[in-house]
């Protein structure tokens, strides 16, 4: 949904000249109501005390941190560690958030969630927690997603959530986004919406960081435990941003800690066909806030590609357009094709099957990583499980599952 009223909401809804406010008037009350109930589930020890709970018992946090000792010895350079991420209930980094945002549903007397959805990662997990809250849920997804991410679709009916279907626009995450806003302005008396990344109107970046800083601020404690200092890269995939967020935020005030956010190069920069909002695009209005976008010079929104559902969004989360201006964080791009051949790597070389999002960020570190030293330490935020991507990898790389090219028959 475009920008119809601008909604000035001082600075900490804003990051530097980005975030914002940019929706249609209606939902301009329901969005000051959440920020007031944000802020005081916040500051309240007992909000914090009972999503603890929830982590630890029903997601299975701390998620390990594993040093993926054969990937960094074919390597040759820096220590690579993995953020297990995959490990947590529903298989990626999305139940942080979901808990947290459901907890404030249930503060809000609000029985309804709605949830967009790309890879149905996000889907799932509101399923989930709807389920385990009681709660009625409809997940918005693109058409075009629904075909390729099948597995998704039927654990979110399994779950008793109810999947719409949606075929407008490229019928892919933007378009399941914009009609989930849709649904909200007309139900927003009973209804949460439940946003996946750190993207969105305020306070939904800053809800949605606060919610996975968790990765960071165990990472923090694991590093010194196991490592013996901090780790001196961070490098997390961006799609909207919130795993990398995650990962980042309780580390940005350390300046001895580097950061490589990495956006889907989708067939390569020079194609068009990809989803670098920040390495490619520029600054607009998507979705209720300002950032970095991939658009028209008309202003039309252009459409994202990339192999990893999760990543094909032509927007990101408006602090990352800020880390990127400041310099703070590294933006940098890998192709579809880096991404499959690293997520055959970490499965031969480490027993894990990534989630092709993940795999973005593999790759990035198999770039980096010979030219650092072995005192040198990296740690990849592998935010999800491939189990959803065999019907993706297999259609891209037949040849690497004993399939012969243009039959149905296996070797
Ligand atoms: C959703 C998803 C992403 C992308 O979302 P971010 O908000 O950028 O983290 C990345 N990896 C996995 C496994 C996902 O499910």
């Amino acid at each position: 949904m475009r920008a119809q009223a601008e909604q000035k909401v001082g600075r900490t809804g804003y990051y530097g000249k980005y975030g914002g406010q940019f929706v249609p008037e209606t939902l301009i009350a329901p969005l000051r109501e959440l920020t007031a109930v944000f802020e005081e589930a916040r500051s309240d020890p007992d909000f914090w005390k009972e999503l603890r709970g929830y982590l630890e018992d029903y997601a299975g946090r701390p998620s390990p941190l594993y040093h993926a000792r054969r990937l960094s010895e074919k390597m040759g350079g820096a220590r690579i560690y993995l953020k297990r991420e995959d490990l947590n209930h529903t298989g990626s980094h999305k139940i942080n958030n979901t808990i947290g945002q459901a907890l404030l549903a249930r503060r809000m007397g609000k029985p309804r969630l709605i949830a967009e959805t790309g890879a149905g990662m996000h889907g799932v997990a509101a399923a989930t927690v709807a389920a385990m809250f009681g709660m009625e849920c409809v997940v918005f997804m693109g058409t075009k997603d629904i075909e390729r991410q099948s597995p998704n679709v039927y654990r979110m009916k399994m779950l008793g959530a109810e999947v719409r279907g949606v075929t407008s626009g490229s019928a892919t995450l933007k378009d399941a986004m914009n009609e989930a806003l849709r649904d909200w302005v007309a139900t927003v008396d009973d209804t949460f919406y439940v946003i996946g990344s750190v993207a969105g109107p305020h306070p939904y970046p800053l809800m949605v960081k606060e919610f996975q800083k968790v990765i960071g601020e165990e990472l923090h404690e694991q590093a010194l435990a196991k490592i013996g200092k901090l780790p001196d890269l961070l490098i997390a995939c961006v799609g909207g941003g919130s795993n990398a967020m995650g990962i980042f935020a309780h580390f940005l005030p350390m300046a001895e800690v580097a950061m490589r956010g990495v956006e889907a190069a989708g067939e390569g920069l020079e194609t068009g066909h990809h989803s670098a909002s920040i390495t490619a695009g520029e600054p607009g209005v998507l979705h209720g806030s300002k950032t970095y976008l991939l658009q028209e010079p008309s202003g039309q929104i252009k459409e994202a590609h990339s192999i990893a559902a999760g990543l094909d969004y032509p927007g990101v989360g408006p602090e990352h357009s800020y880390l990127h201006d400041s310099g703070r964080v590294t933006y940098v791009s890998v192709t579809d094709a880096e991404a499959v051949a690293a997520c055959f790597e970490l499965a031969r070389l480490e027993g894990i099957l990534p989630a092709v999002e993940s795999a973005h960020a593999i790759a990035d570190a198999m770039r980096v990583a010979p030219d650092m030293t072995p005192d040198q330490v990296i740690v990849i935020n592998l935010s999800g499980r491939g189990d959803k991507d065999l019907h993706t990898l297999r259609d891209y790389a037949p040849e690497k599952f004993g399939i012969v090219a243009g039959t149905s028959e296996e070797r």
